[in-house]
């Protein structure tokens, strides 16, 4: 919990600061080739009404069988959210009328969660770690999808997704700015992607956020919240907060008062807008469904899914610092991504040899990561290899190239020769520094010969070695190793 409120997070009203205090319920679809409670796929992109049994289709009579591998990934991600895991738990009914909700009811956990509390480790910048609360995560059906964009007269309904499994995660009321709630869910999905438990993918649906916001001043009790439903970006997130943040500032500086209601963001017009208020809110008459036992597991099983957990990002984080020597920032930003995280291990113990594993990170998430970003993919996604990139940095660490011609190395790799290898290409093109200092000595001795005016500015203000330098790396293409110009060339001009 946040009990101390930095001053750079509250917002400035016209009649002073107000908090913003922020809870998720983070809707992540469950990975799992079947649904919740029937044996239908779950593939997505299908032709509609494709993927729907019997049961999905709330036929007369069917009954609900739970599906043992969703149970486990739920398990697995209350495992990796610190979180207590309820040998016990109820599924309940959730009454409700929708076209695309054939049954009626959804079929959910209400009292009685599969996952109670827990715990996820936020970064929120370089310097700032937060602790977000998790109040429980529980199971539930997905409903399928009105289609009203495909006739001007009629509406359809897909049930493709009618009984998918969803996890429900519901966070306490611990973020206090867009920033903060922003970073945690990319945690979140992080955590869910190295769990393989949902694959995060935001365009697709495979999680979205309902988002609460209430504003208080600083010290006082909270306010009443609005819940922004279904936003499904993290960008859209951080956007629908600020904007009904200042909504609400706006209203109680004008002697007007928050009504609980749920709303919708609206990323076009930038704002927030009422879809139901608490007087409308449904009474969902929840009731323990009658067609399911209770869900109960022993302890054993908790425990043999725990001993099979992969490395989470946290302790991948920590080992990274402690193996590799990274600062914490560069190990945050290498383990955001599981495959970048495996990337980087590749190339710095490529071929058996451990190489520098600053110098190596450097290249992960400086060159090649945005190149991987200006092509829309994430870095192990791209053509650059590992090996690629652990030999350019033995290329540089051995002083055969500096780490400019590094750069027109990679672009060759990124344009040229795709699979080339950084030695072959070094060595065919002639890139190789100019380590023969006669060489050197001859560039140094005939910029120092063409210029007697500046050799004596040079030596009345030393810091004009560095245009002697530039000059030599000019007239010898880049290639003079830079320590050798250097030296040279204090000893030369007596500086
Ligand atoms: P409900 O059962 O009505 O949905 P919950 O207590 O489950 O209410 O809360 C739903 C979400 O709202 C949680 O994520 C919680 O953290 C958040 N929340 C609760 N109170 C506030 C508040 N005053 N301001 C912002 N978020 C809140
Ligand atoms: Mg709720």
């Amino acid at each position: 919990m946040n009990t101390h409120v930095k001053p750079s997070k509250l917002i400035k009203g016209a009649t002073g600061d107000w908090e913003v205090i922020i809870g998720l319920e983070v809707h992540a679809q469950v990975t799992s080739r079947s649904k919740l409670f029937s044996g239908a796929s779950t593939l997505f992109g299908a032709e509609p009404n494709t993927n729907v049994s019997l049961v999905d289709a709330a036929m007369p009579g069917m009954l609900p069988v739970i599906n043992a591998e969703c149970v486990a990934q739920a398990v697995r991600t209350g495992l990796g959210l610190q979180a207590q895991i309820n040998l016990r738990s109820v599924f309940d009914r959730k009454n409700y009328f929708y076209p695309d909700l054939p049954q009626g009811y959804q079929i959910s956990q209400y009292k009685s969660p599969i996952v109670g509390e827990g715990t996820v480790i936020v970064d929120v910048s370089p310097t700032e770690q937060i602790e977000v609360g998790i109040e429980r995560l529980h199971l539930e059906q997905d409903a399928g999808k009105s289609l009203h964009d495909q006739s001007a007269t009629d509406s359809f309904v897909d049930l493709n997704r009618s009984g998918v499994a969803l996890m429900e995660i519901v966070s306490k009321p611990d973020m206090r700015s867009a920033d903060e709630a922003r970073a945690y869910v990319s945690k979140l999905r992080t955590i869910l992607r190295y769990l393989g438990t949902c694959d995060g993918n935001m365009e697709q649906g495979s999680l979205r956020a309902d988002v609460n916001v209430s504003v208080r001043r600083p010290g006082e009790p909270f306010g009443t919240r609005c819940e922004i439903k279904n936003v499904n970006s993290i960008r859209f997130i951080g956007q629908a907060i600020e904007t009904e943040a200042r909504r609400q500032i706006a209203i109680l500086e004008d002697g007007g008062s928050i009504d609980q209601e749920t709303r919708l963001f609206d990323p076009g017009k930038g704002e927030t807008r009422s879809m139901r208020s608490k007087e409308e809110a449904h009474d969902y008459r929840y009731f323990p469904d009658p067609d399911l036992l209770p869900l109960e597991f022993d302890q054993a099983y908790v425990d043999e899914l725990a001993s099979a957990l992969p490395e989470l990002p946290d302790a991948k984080k920590s080992r990274f610092m402690k193996d590799y020597g990274l600062p914490a920032y560069d190990a945050g930003v290498l383990v955001a991504d599981k495959e970048t995280a495996d990337y980087y291990e590749a190339a710095v113990n490529y071929g058996g040899t451990k190489r520098d594993p600053k110098l190596v990170a450097n290249w992960v998430t400086g060159d090649v990561a945005a190149y991987a970003n200006s092509v829309g993919l994430a870095v192990a996604q791209t053509h650059l290899t590992p090996a690629q990139i652990a030999t350019l940095v033995d290329l540089i660490s051995e002083q055969t190239i500096s780490g400019k011609i590094a750069k027109d190395v990679l672009a060759i790799l990124i344009s040229e020769e795709k699979e080339g290898d950084p030695r072959a290409i070094v060595e065919a093109r002639g890139l190789k520094q100019v380590t023969d200092t006669g060489a050197i000595e001859a560039a140094v001795d005939a910029i120092i010969s063409a210029n007697p005016d500046k050799v004596a500015q040079a030596q009345a203000k030393p810091t004009m070695l560095g245009w002697f330098v530039g000059q030599v790396m000019k007239q010898t293409g880049g290639k003079a190793n830079p320590q050798a110009v250097n030296e040279l060339l204090k000893a030369k001009l007596g500086i």
